[in-house]
């Protein structure tokens, strides 16, 4: 399946996304507030970083509580690695296991279109493994 398909029923309206500016403990409240874990850092239409729980993690072990009051430009991963529509969703998920993070942007044009977590391109594959497997079933019982 390509990206695009798994983006056809989401609207990229309702994407959770923060600028640079703002403070790592605003994005700790939207990440708590959407029970998600990462969010993409906007400036205009472009992409221009990442801030997961991993980043406030670190920076919460490196300059404690005083973490917080750090922008999230300060914190977030630059430049970040995205995709596009025509992707596949197995080649989203060899680049996230290959990169080792959990999300990716799906970028079109220099406009996000989407934002994937790890589960969602799971989730795909577990269906298209599965019905592979009832086809070959099929084929097997009808040899
Ligand atoms: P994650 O596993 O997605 O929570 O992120 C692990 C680390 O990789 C964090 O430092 C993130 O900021 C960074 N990261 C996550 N996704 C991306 C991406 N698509 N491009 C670049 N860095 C990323």
């Amino acid at each position: 399946m390509r990206i695009a398909e798994l983006l056809e029923d989401r609207a990229s309206a309702d994407i959770v996304s923060c600028p640079p500016g703002v403070a790592l403990r605003e994005a700790v409240r939207l990440l708590a507030d959407h029970r998600i874990g990462a969010l993409p850092v906007i400036e205009g239409d472009a992409v221009v970083g990442i801030v997961s729980e991993r980043d406030v993690l670190y920076c919460l072990a490196a300059h404690g509580a005083a973490a917080l009051d750090k922008s999230v430009g300060e914190v977030m991963t630059a430049p970040v690695v995205s995709v596009d529509c025509a992707t596949s969703c197995t080649e989203a998920l060899a680049l996230m296991t290959a990169r080792r993070f959990r999300h990716l942007p799906v970028v079109e044009g220099g406009t996000m279109r989407g934002f994937l977590s790890i589960g969602d391109l799971v989730k795909v594959r577990l269906t298209e493994v599965s019905h592979e497997a009832e086809a070959m079933r099929d084929y097997i019982r009808l040899a």
